[in-house]
């Protein structure tokens, strides 16, 4: 399985990391989906129902002026869910990369979900990033940290080198943070832009390839499912349209590629 995967957007040089694999069951993952036309597309996709692989595709940006990481996998989390063994590989693959920990100065955190924010700090509580400037969207921090104790008590390890973000901004020059909520209240997206290339980091407004097909189906942890599908609706008309280069967290790996109109309807075309 490929770990590493650079390319370039304009200036910036980036770099799909892995941090592995995690599974979800069909029933978490389309949670709403008529029980037929599921069977039938997950047989398609020569899916198993119970255990749907993820990839898990960090990203690196460097942008010349700041080296960025955009979520950081499972880190030690991996070990303690039990969907999560194949994942927490990041620091390897990084390292494999010629990337140190001490080299990233920016972290960008989308969501609280473990496989976004575990890799934050290793499972002593030190921050993995020591250099690092970590932002999150203050609605989401506010939300995760009344969650459960383990997201609270892992959120606050990097509590003194946070930066909230209060609405869609300007993180660094070509990184912009927009405001994806549903999935979780205050999940984030991000356009990132150089030399009139853009593409978007929409993390989790998918799930899986199947949710370009069907951006109804809604996961059983979707935390507002409604309004997730507004947002996995207007994110993948624009993307259509505008032929915007889109990274998304869960898809195959690099996890880069374009939304297209397909015969049936919305479909996904890899990079690769
Ligand atoms: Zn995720």
């Amino acid at each position: 399985m490929k770990k590493i995967y650079p390319f370039k957007l304009g200036k910036f040089e980036c770099m799909v990391v892995s941090d592995g694999e995690a599974f979800v069951p069909a029933n978490m993952l389309f949670a709403n989906a008529p029980g037929d036309i599921l069977k039938q597309r997950l047989s398609d996709y020569n899916l198993k129902p119970e255990k749907i692989f993820g990839p898990l595709n960090c990203l690196v940006v460097n942008t010349r002026d700041h080296s960025v990481l955009i979520d950081t996998g499972l880190g030690h989390l991996a070990k303690l869910i039990p969907n999560g063994k194949k994942g927490g590989k990041l620091l390897r693959n990084l390292k494999a990369a010629g990337i140190k920990p001490e080299d990233i100065d920016t972290v960008i955190v989308t969501h609280y979900h473990s496989d976004h924010i575990g890799g934050i700090s290793d499972k002593k509580g030190k921050p993995t990033f020591p250099g690092a400037k970590y932002f999150f969207m203050r609605s989401e921090w506010d939300f995760a940290v009344d969650q459960h104790e383990m997201i609270k008590a892992k959120l606050l390890t990097i509590q003194d080198q946070v930066e909230f973000l209060e609405e869609d901004a300007e993180i660094i020059p070509g990184i912009k943070a927009m405001a994806a909520p549903g999935h979780t209240p205050g999940h984030m997206m991000l356009s990132i832009y150089s030399e009139e290339k853009e593409m978007l980091y929409i993390s989790d407004v998918i799930g899986h390839t199947l949710h370009i097909e069907f951006p109804d189906w809604c996961m059983s942890h979707e935390y507002d499912p409604k309004q997730a599908i507004r947002t996995r609706r207007t994110i993948l008309e624009k993307s259509v349209k505008e032929k915007i280069l889109i990274h998304a967290f869960h898809q195959d790996f690099p996890g880069l590629g374009y939304v297209v109109q397909g015969e049936n309807g919305w479909t996904w075309q890899s990079v690769e």
